[in-house]
């Protein structure tokens, strides 16, 4: 086969030009290209002779697939024999990856790209054709970014179900929103280890960690973040207050009648929004002559005296958190009020987030004076369940490291795909 045709199926397939088409066979599940090398350097490696040819071998491999379909190249070996010293060789084959016989180079490449692109090796398999176990040998092969210490250090938990344990956790740069590094757990002795790989400017040059409520990230950073202002995630700060709330609402939920029991259920949402959004809302839903949902959630709360008080707490928290204080120590004292209130309102579930939020009440006030929002944390956590879903889960806690750190330990692509060239 001849001609510009041939060379663009060459350029699309990665194969260089010094190969020959011999013919494109179309196997339904599969395009295989025939090719050859023109013959090129016959010398001997060993004596420096001329080698005649002695046979052939045939071998194929998966290369770029062309056209969404999986491709593979049959490709014609020479075997040569020097009639000087009686030595035989294959010629040369530039297309093979080193990793394996059964890729091309360029397939390597690729298969690399969507690996990052948090594709599973399953659905490269089926696209590209190699076997998942080779794909996953791609990932095996890949460097990984190197952990470095960020300015602002976000760290958290993460849910995993992997030979390590059911949970880990990991560090992202907050500015950057790039994953840093994925731990097996989260206990005083992994972090230890962590922090121990960075030297003593990395760990002063830490200006801000933002992490949990919970003390495990908190004890690390002072024994070794010297310089770094803690700061509790606002987002985990809100999530403790509407989670006591959840709490109350399941347990009267429980003891209630049948009648109120599926409203109960049903109305959690409504609950959980801030009284402003549900006027809102309200507001078009009057407009279209609907019933307003402020009316639902008044029954409801006629229902019980408890469910009232709590729901009392939370859009109290919620009026705080939205509040901008001319100064922190407004802001200070306005959340001891309502630490105060919660822990007295009789309910169990509230005052105790209010204890741990007054535990933790300076962490929590550094994150709210700073008004920066960590919108971050939900953002990765859902990146991260999402392409667990992806690849189901993962059995081993290296293998997870390794992708994650691959998908999201580079700084993201521009959102604006690219640029065509302009022939104007
Ligand atoms: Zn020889």
């Amino acid at each position: 086969m001849r001609g510009d045709g041939v060379n663009s199926i060459k350029h699309l397939a990665g194969i260089p030009r010094f190969y020959a088409i011999e013919r494109i066979e179309n196997q339904g599940c599969a395009s295989v290209i025939h090719i050859s090398r023109k013959p090129r350097d016959r010398t001997c490696p060993t004596c420096g002779g001329r080698g005649n040819v002695h046979g052939h071998e045939k071998r194929s491999m998966f290369c770029a697939p062309i056209g969404g379909m999986p491709t593979a190249v049959r490709i014609r070996q020479r075997r040569y024999r020097c009639p000087m010293c009686k030595r035989t060789w294959l010629e040369a084959d530039e297309l093979k990856s080193p990793l394996s016989s059964h890729m091309t180079n360029d397939l390597v490449t690729l298969i690399g790209v969507e690996l990052m692109r948090r594709q599973s090796a399953r659905s490269i398999s089926r696209r590209f054709g190699p076997s998942k176990d080779m794909a996953c040998k791609v990932l095996d092969a890949m460097a990984v970014p190197e952990p470095y210490l960020p300015r602002v250090l976000r760290v958290d938990e993460l849910e995993a179900d992997t030979d390590a344990g059911k949970t880990g956790a990991y560090a992202v740069d907050g500015e950057r929103g790039v994953l840093v590094d994925v731990l097996r757990d989260r206990r005083p002795e992994t972090l230890d280890a962590w922090f121990s790989r960075f030297s003593e400017g990395e760990l002063g040059s830490v200006d801000c960690l933002c992490c949990d409520m919970r003390w495990g990230f908190v004890n690390a950073a002072e024994r070794w973040l010297p310089c770094a202002e803690v700061r509790v995630d606002r987002f985990h700060v809100v999530r403790c207050v509407t989670k006591a709330f959840d709490k109350v609402r399941a347990r009267l939920q429980r003891e209630a009648c049948i009648s109120v029991k599926q409203d109960l259920k049903g109305a959690r949402k409504l609950f959980l929004m801030r009284k402003p959004r549900l006027e809102d809302l309200d507001a078009k839903r009057i407009e279209s002559g609907k019933e307003p949902l402020a009316c639902r959630v008044e029954y409801l709360l006629g229902t019980s005296e408890e469910l009232a008080k709590a729901y009392a707490r939370l859009q109290a928290f919620y009026v705080w958190a939205d509040t901008d204080f001319a100064n922190g120590r407004e802001m200070k004292k306005a959340l001891g009020d309502w630490i105060s209130q919660a822990q007295n309102c009789g309910i169990k579930e509230i005052a105790m987030a209010a204890g741990s939020i007054k535990e933790a009440e300076e962490h929590v006030l550094n994150a709210y004076r700073t008004g920066k929002t960590n919108a971050y944390a939900e953002n990765d956590n859902r990146k991260i369940k999402d392409m667990k879903r992806r690849a189901c889960g993962f059995a081993n806690f290296e293998n997870m490291r390794r992708r994650l750190l691959l998908a999201f330990g580079y700084p993201p692509m521009s959102k604006e795909g690219v640029a065509l060239p302009n022939y104007n």
